[in-house]
């Protein structure tokens, strides 16, 4: 078998350029799977680490939101994956730790292993998606992607899309009114999802007038923050925060009627002190739910969503024309920009 080179956008440290290297693919190990990426869309947690607000490892290879083609199948693999499209899970668990097999918490893994957050020398190095190739780790699970879904459809997949089913996932009964805070692609899926799901109002707030227009196009009622704020209280059944900051909870509290469900999503940092009573929990007899990542049937759900619903909404507004890999750092920048919901590269 003769394998190809890879080429890896190499991160060297926050408001770096990106070194690009040519290094061999190397031939997948027992459970592994070379694959070849398609497209890779930039997660606003890779703008996080390239601007400095959180801290991966250098020399990395970052990007885990991604979709590609199984190149080569290691020993003890399903050698039909071969050639197969398909997107994976952005962990990869050992299948054996408590985590794993009691808690149902995969992504809690003891031995957790998150691709696009892992040093250069790390197993292969092939450890992101910002590359032409990635080595998938024998504990990865692989979704098969449907032809019907294009690669811009997919790529958001194991990333925004897997944790919206997750965070939506206890709110499968529907409901009457629901408010999501936070108009970016997770709040997006989320009204979509929560549509889907038998709810018959979804509003969405985010003070940016671009991506309430959006939101809006997806069958999302929305507002800015404030045209909200002298609203009578106690209008929505739940709440999912996506804004990922503290300041839009007490404003969930309020909107949030006794008995309701607040899912926390977005809030993946520190600074998140809430402004919150044990005594408004317990008076209002609230549950609060935090979501972080997802289970394989997560993403194998966001898949089959896709596929159900490739045809019904306009998805293709999400995700910028894709860029080339080599233009990594100019994609960042119009990532940044908050002109898409996504902006992706393609080797
Ligand atoms: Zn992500
Ligand atoms: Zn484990």
């Amino acid at each position: 078998m003769s394998l190809p080179q890879a080429t890896l956008a190499v991160f060297l440290g926050p408001n770096r350029d990106f070194e690009f290297r040519t290094v061999p693919c190397p031939a997948p190990g027992p459970g592994e799977l070379l694959v070849a990426v398609s497209l890779a869309t930039i997660c606003g947690s890779d703008l996080h680490t390239v601007e400095g607000r959180r801290t991966e490892p250098a020399p990395s290879v970052l990007g885990h939101e991604a979709v590609g083609r199984v190149v080569a199948v290691g020993p003890d693999r399903d050698p039909l994956l071969l050639n197969r499209r398909v997107t994976w899970t952005l962990a990869d668990s050992c299948g054996s730790c408590r985590p794993c097999r009691d808690w149902l918490l995969p992504q809690k893994c003891e031995r957790l292993f998150k691709y696009g957050h892992a040093a250069l020398s790390s197993g292969s190095g092939l450890n992101g998606c910002y590359a032409s190739h990635v080595v998938l780790r024998a504990g990865t699970v692989v979704v098969p992607v449907p032809d019907s879904v294009s690669d811009r459809l997919a790529a958001p997949a194991n990333c925004a899309l897997a944790t919206m089913v997750a965070a939506t996932e206890p709110l499968a009964q529907g409901g009457e009114t629901a408010l999501i805070q936070g108009a970016g692609l997770l709040g997006i899926y989320g009204a979509v999802l929560l549509r889907e799901l038998g709810w018959k109002r979804v509003l969405v707030t985010d003070p940016t007038p671009g991506r309430r227009v959006l939101a809006g196009r997806f069958g999302a009622e929305v507002f800015a923050p404030d045209e909200l704020a002298l609203s009578p209280s106690a209008v929505a059944d739940a709440v999912i925060e996506v804004a990922g900051t503290a300041a839009v909870i007490p404003q969930g509290l309020r909107l949030l009627r006794p008995g309701g469900h607040y899912a926390f999503v977005g809030m993946v940092h520190p600074d998140t002190r809430l402004d919150l009573t044990g005594e408004t929990v317990v008076r209002k007899c609230l549950t609060l739910r935090g979501t972080h990542n997802y289970s394989p049937r997560h993403l194998q759900a966001a898949v089959d969503f896709l596929a159900a619903h490739a045809a019904e909404h306009p998805w293709a507004d999400l995700v910028a024309d894709p860029l080339p890999l080599a233009r990594l750092g100019e994609a960042m920048q119009l990532a940044r920009s908050g002109r898409w919901a996504r902006v992706g590269v393609a080797p």
